[in-house]
């Protein structure tokens, strides 16, 4: 009788659990409720939570996504134009770093050649190390210099993807206030770092290293390729909605975060204790080593690491 009664008991607990983890509400208005049984049972319960909101698979689900993505198609605008700063020049002639010949000479090549940022051609032409130039851009973005990278990255869970185009490195992470701070060699992308805010539910702070100290860390992150992430490309909407609703269905997603990236939709599907992060591109991406084309959308066969 009491081995009955704790039975009882464990699965009322876990029903609870599984209740609050896959609420049984639709949150969309548009909801009929009256979704064919055989796609229920693609999930436990058949929802599953978006933006937070509960939300039908597939039908519900596969409406916001589409609505997500139409209105990200134009994310960028939303961006203010970056803000003006000091020159990095006026910066480093008012350091001592370089001479008024120098920024002159530095100026003169880069408009000649039409290319390249002026701290490029600084040391292009030898007038400064790439560490004074790294401390300049750190008093020009007014962030921390960090000299030297950790030899681990702080956190997995940025895409390498991610890493790579934006050229930034997840340095160290503060478990008490959670905050990820970032390194980046040139410009700090803020868009990019609220997306990463997004989707990590954390806060992030940037700072500033030598392009050299990048390179050989994001080479560290490759070689670790600790994440599991797939990156589809020259997706159009519909492509894109399939492919999410797909993945969400047979990996029984309790959560999907999404976010705009620059040219990529991130989006991270969480189902228990796994994720995987799915990123899509409006571009095709060289090289392809972990890239799916538009074509590919079927779910494959390898399982999100555990
Ligand atoms: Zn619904």
């Amino acid at each position: 009788m009491a081995a009955l009664d704790l039975k009882a008991r464990a699965r009322q607990a876990f029903s609870l659990f599984t209740l609050s983890l896959h609420p049984r509400r639709c949150d969309s208005s548009e909801c009929t409720g009256n979704h064919p049984r055989w796609k229920r049972t693609t999930s436990n319960t058949g929802r599953v939570r978006l933006h937070g909101s509960s939300f039908c698979l597939i039908e519900c689900f596969e409406r916001e996504i589409r609505r997500t993505l139409e209105q990200t198609q134009h994310a960028d605008s939303f961006w203010p134009t970056k803000p003006r700063r000091i020159p990095l020049g006026l910066i480093m002639l008012s350091r001592g770093e370089l001479s008024n010949h120098q920024l002159q000479r530095a100026l003169e090549a880069q408009a000649c050649a039409g290319r390249g940022r002026i701290g490029e051609w600084v040391r292009n032409l030898g007038f400064a190390e790439e560490a004074q130039i790294a401390a300049a851009l750190a008093k020009q973005w007014a962030c921390p210099l960090m000299r030297t990278l950790p030899a681990r990255p702080a956190n997995d869970s940025v895409p390498l993807q991610l890493l790579q185009s934006f050229r930034m490195v997840p340095v160290h992470f503060s478990k008490v206030n959670r905050i990820l701070h970032v390194a980046f060699a040139g410009d700090i992308e803020y868009r990019v770092l609220f997306s990463i805010e997004r989707m990590l539910a954390c806060k992030t702070e940037p700072c500033l290293t030598t392009k050299a100290q990048i390179e050989a860390a994001l080479a560290r992150v490759q070689a670790r390729n600790p994440s599991e992430e797939k990156l589809f490309e020259n997706c159009d909407t519909e492509e894109m909605v399939r492919i999410l609703s797909n993945y969400s269905a047979r990996l029984c997603a309790a959560e999907v975060r999404t976010a705009h990236c620059g040219e990529f939709f991130w989006a991270r599907i969480l189902s228990g204790a796994n994720s995987i992060d799915l990123l899509f591109s409006r571009r095709r991406i060289l090289p392809t080593s972990a890239g799916y084309t538009a074509g590919d959308w079927s779910f494959p066969s390898d399982q999100p690491r555990r």
